[in-house]
């Protein structure tokens, strides 16, 4: 597998590094950090795009943007970025996406493909879907990647390798569309799956998001404690604690954004998780041994299970391959 390093070499220069006939002539991208970053930088890589054009809000961030040469242009205004564009992905906060879209609305070209990133699907498709004219094909998607980092620095090429991309196409779209796309991110690295935005939801309400807001309480709750001082709490975090930082380091207004977009199935797992909990804490008050050994039993056969289907490896964090540069979630 290519290092980050690696990546960053090849996208000294703007131009594809194979002579691949693109899959999209132009695509905007708007937004370039984490995820808006990492598609430039796979898409240049993998030769697969004409052109790559990009949006970024301050000057400083496109002074950023251009020093890394891995786009062709970067500009300020979304209606700019999509002109022309036969791909149109939005890489930016759920919250964010319906005014976007209605921004860029009378600017898309005719048979355009839109998309996103965003890690709720529902929310999005209800705030999006009634601006984009007839013509524009919008093919929704999540790739289930990431790390706790964000910013025009973030990203890297082999994000999206082996990890799955989840598509939402409304009912109706248009299969060469959803092809295209589907073929977008298999090259990209990508294993693709297609669902319903409501589905998509629910999987990832107890894949994703509530495990990030365990993690952000328990974050918290440490911080609150009296009876054990915040040094003993860095000091001994190896001992599990220190891997719900690492998530709970993760963008604010994107898990901000995230719960409120997935308020329904977010409480709905919350609910079967507090019951859970219960159990648990009554057999640890009753003493109970065996429920509590047996439910151990169970949740390391499903780690098991995760590390056999490729989707996290069995070395300690300090082997692997890009621990010293980004931790990957979902
Ligand atoms: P990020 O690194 O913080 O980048 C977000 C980008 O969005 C930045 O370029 C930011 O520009 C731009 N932006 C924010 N609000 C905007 C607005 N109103 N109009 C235009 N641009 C705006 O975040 P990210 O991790 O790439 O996340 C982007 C999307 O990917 C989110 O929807 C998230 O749910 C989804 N996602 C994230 C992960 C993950 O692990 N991080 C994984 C899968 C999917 P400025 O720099 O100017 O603020």
């Amino acid at each position: 597998m290519m290092t980050r390093r690696d990546t960053e070499a090849n996208s000294k220069s703007a131009a594809p590094v194979n002579s691949v006939s693109p899959l999209f002539r132009r695509i905007a991208l708007i937004g370039f950090g984490l995820i808006g970053g990492s598609i430039a930088r796979a898409a240049r890589a993998q030769g697969i795009v004409g052109e790559i054009v990009t949006t970024a809000r301050t000057e400083k961030t496109r002074s950023r943007v251009n020093e890394l040469k891995v786009v062709d242009s970067v500009v300020e205004g979304n209606a700019a970025a999509v002109k022309d564009a036969d791909l149109v992905i939005l890489c930016i906060p759920v919250g964010a996406c319906s005014a976007v879209a209605r921004e860029i609305a009378p600017h898309l070209a005719p048979g355009a493909i839109v998309s996103d990133v965003g890690s709720v699907k529902g929310a999005v498709v209800r705030e999006m879907a009634p601006y984009l004219p007839a013509g524009v094909h919008f093919v929704p998607a999540h790739p289930v990647a990431g790390t706790e980092h964000s910013g025009p620095d973030s990203g890297f090429a082999e994000l999206f390798m082996n990890r799955w991309c989840i598509l939402t196409p409304p009912e109706g779209a248009d299969p060469d569309a959803v092809e295209r796309l589907r073929a977008f991110w298999a090259a990209l690295g990508a294993k693709v799956e297609i669902m319903t935005p409501d589905h998509h939801d629910l999987v990832l309400a107890i894949t994703s998001h509530l495990p990030h807001l365990i993690a952000y309480t328990i974050v918290g709750t440490a911080d609150e404690l009296a009876q054990v001082t915040e040094s003993e709490v860095i000091k001994f975090s190896a001992g599990g604690f220190r891997d719900f930082t690492r998530i709970a380091a993760s963008d604010p207004t994107m898990w901000r954004d995230v719960f409120l977009s997935n308020k329904e199935a977010v409480l709905e797992m919350l609910g079967t998780f507090n019951e859970d909990l219960s159990k648990l804490t009554r057999a640890i008050r009753r003493g109970d041994g065996e429920a509590l050994f047996e439910h151990f039993t169970r949740t390391r056969a499903i780690r098991r299970g995760i590390v056999e289907t490729g989707q996290d490896s069995a070395a300690p964090d300090f082997g692997r391959p890009h621990a010293h540069l980004a931790k990957r979630r979902d």
